[in-house]
């Protein structure tokens, strides 16, 4: 058993030290620390915030040798164990990596618990040792009993599947199909409405339990949700038997707070829902690719349409079937999940599966470029699984069988393209397999006004905004100006010859804080006007010219009267 004791070293300069135990060394015991946390498709370089690595055996002093960016070998003699001390570096607030000051702490033990090779499938203990005062601890990883602040975990993929929240944080339980779960917050405000959050929590969570598992028991004994509240921030990251969470402080539910739920704590709920369905799609249904994952590079995968575009379609969904969110409101979510893949010009430059694959310098590596280039298999992914699901309820079957189909299937396996074409074929025949194939694998637009009109759904159109009509990504405040983030391909701004990175000072010679303030004096339809601005240091000015208004912006509502088979669809689908 490999052995870990973490202790905080100091808040101050953000260090913690390790002590890792390795008992019965090989010869040449090489140790690595992971590129990548499993979940966030980036290589990191964890090891880059390790330091002060030193080596005994006994009495005797090892020295390590480094073999590369992020591993290590050590020359040993006999069986004494071999303990190693270093440092980790630990000042990023997001969920991925790791973080300490004197209000709170957290990590992944990616960040700081390094892999002894070849011992990967034994047993890996953690023990949290000196602690700031009055500080506690919570984690998904099964508490040794009798041990104080001791995890234990059955190998390393499991081990690095459980982060650690450390600190004075808020914390509450509910039970959800039987199965105890706890809510962590740190940095909560006064006024934070904690029993509306588990009652919330708890309804999404024991809905999700019955999708998959109708009344039987989850696959997991405990569930922690931990919360980091901030300023400003977004985010999660899904695990076994856990998630992390980042979300803006005045997102969580506050005492006295009406109906309807205010947008931004609607939000939260769908990211809680969302990294709770991942606890089965890609936790445990994965890509084959992701059975043994390999810490030192990138693991590709054409699936990630699947499991974070279909996981998407579900995080709202589920706030439906579990009262916290009405039908109406839901399409109106729906909607702008819509208009935001219509308005990404790089929808017709790659394609889902194409941008799963690329994710690792794509997706996680955003740039100006990025609208014109990719399309997130995220939200694209989420609408193919509306379109799949409203094709599958046409011809009698749904996507929650084939879900609970493919759970029941390929948990062994591992998830293939082929595998769930031919789960597709079998629920809704060979025509619609194909057409996923091709929705999957194409650049066209999804053909989903027949299929939405098909369940009852109205859909209409409305005008674009005066900026986005214009092609524009704006980043906008009083003391930065208008800056130019991104123009998007074939717009009028990139007509224009306007630039990411261009400073927009002044409409027809007037000053704008916001591009917007220039809709005060121009003319309600769309004219040709004179752009001010500066590019590297230098005043330049251009002619925009507006096109014509087309109203593109798809709204979703309820059809009054639909037909009796597109309401009994609806209501299947919505249950109204
Ligand atoms: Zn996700």
């Amino acid at each position: 058993m490999i052995h870990f004791r973490i202790d905080v070293a100091d808040v101050a300069t953000h260090r913690y030290r390790v002590t890792m135990t390795v008992p019965a060394p090989a010869a040449e015991t090489v140790v690595s620390l992971p590129v990548w946390i499993p979940g966030s498709y980036m290589v990191r370089e964890f090891g880059r915030h390790l330091s002060r690595l030193q080596a005994r055996q006994g009495k005797q002093e090892r020295l390590p040798e480094q073999l590369d960016k992020t591993s290590w070998r050590l020359r040993c003699e006999g069986r004494a164990a071999l303990v190693l001390s270093y440092e980790a570096y630990a000042f990023d607030t997001s969920v991925r990596t790791a973080f300490l000051d004197d209000s709170r702490g957290f990590f992944n033990p990616t960040s700081l618990c390094l892999r002894t090779h070849g011992r990967e499938a034994e047993p890996q203990q953690v023990q949290i040792g000196s602690l700031p005062k009055g500080w506690d601890v919570a984690t998904g990883m099964d508490a040794v009993k009798g041990g104080r602040h001791l995890y234990q975990s059955a190998d390393y993929d499991e081990l690095v599947d459980h982060p650690f929240e450390l600190g004075t944080f808020w914390r509450g339980q509910f039970e959800a199909g039987g199965v105890p779960h706890e809510f962590v917050v740190a940095g909560a405000w006064p006024g934070f409405d904690g029993k509306r959050l588990l009652a919330d929590t708890q309804r999404i969570c024991a809905a999700q339990i019955a999708f998959w598992h109708g009344r039987r028991k989850p696959p997991f004994g405990r569930y922690v949700f931990m919360l980091n509240a901030v300023e400003d921030g977004y985010g999660g990251l899904e695990h076994r038997a856990s998630t992390a969470l980042i979300a803006k402080r005045a997102d969580l539910p506050r005492q006295g707070m009406g109906s309807p739920v205010p947008e931004g704590y609607m939000t939260l709920l769908g990211l809680i829902s969302h990294e709770y369905f991942h606890t089965w799609n890609v936790k445990r249904l994965k890509p084959a690719e992701f059975l043994h994952y390999d810490y030192t590079r990138e693991n590709y995968t054409e699936l990630l349409w699947f499991f974070e575009g279909f996981t998407s379609y579900y995080d709202d969904l589920m706030l439906v079937r579990a009262g916290l969110l009405d039908a109406p409101r839901y399409l109106k979510l729906l909607a702008r999940t819509l208009n935001g893949v219509m308005a990404t010009p790089g929808r017709k430059v790659q394609s889902v599966a194409e941008a799963s694959f690329d994710a690792w310098v794509k997706y996680y590596r955003q740039d100006e470029n990025t609208p014109n280039s990719t399309v997130s298999y995220y939200t694209k992914g989420s609408l193919v699984a509306l379109l799949l699901d409203l094709r599958l309820r046409q011809a009698g079957a749904s996507l929650d069988e084939l879900m609970r189909g493919l759970w029941s299937d390929c948990l062994a396996s591992g998830l293939s393209e082929v595998a769930v074409l031919a789960a597709v074929e079998r629920l809704g025949g060979a025509t619609l397999a194909a057409d996923l194939r091709d929705w999957v694998h194409g650049h066209d637009d999804l053909p989903l006004a027949p299929a939405l009109a098909a369940a009852g759904i109205q859909v209409g159109q409305e005008p674009p905004s005066w900026t986005a009509a214009l092609g524009l990504k704006l980043s906008e405040g009083p003391v930065t100006g208008v800056q130019v983030k991104s123009v998007l391909a074939g717009s009028v701004a990139a007509r224009a010859g306007l630039s990411a990175g261009d400073e927009l000072l002044a409409v027809d010679g007037w000053r704008i804080r916001r591009l917007d303030d220039a809709r005060q004096w121009l003319p309600p339809e769309p004219a040709p006007f004179e752009l001010t601005y500066v590019r590297q240091q230098r005043l330049r000015s251009l002619t925009l010219r507006p096109d014509p208004v087309v109203a593109d912006v798809w709204t979703l509502a309820l059809g009054e009267r639909p037909a009796a088979k597109a309401l009994g669809l609806r209501k299947a689908w919505l249950g109204r």
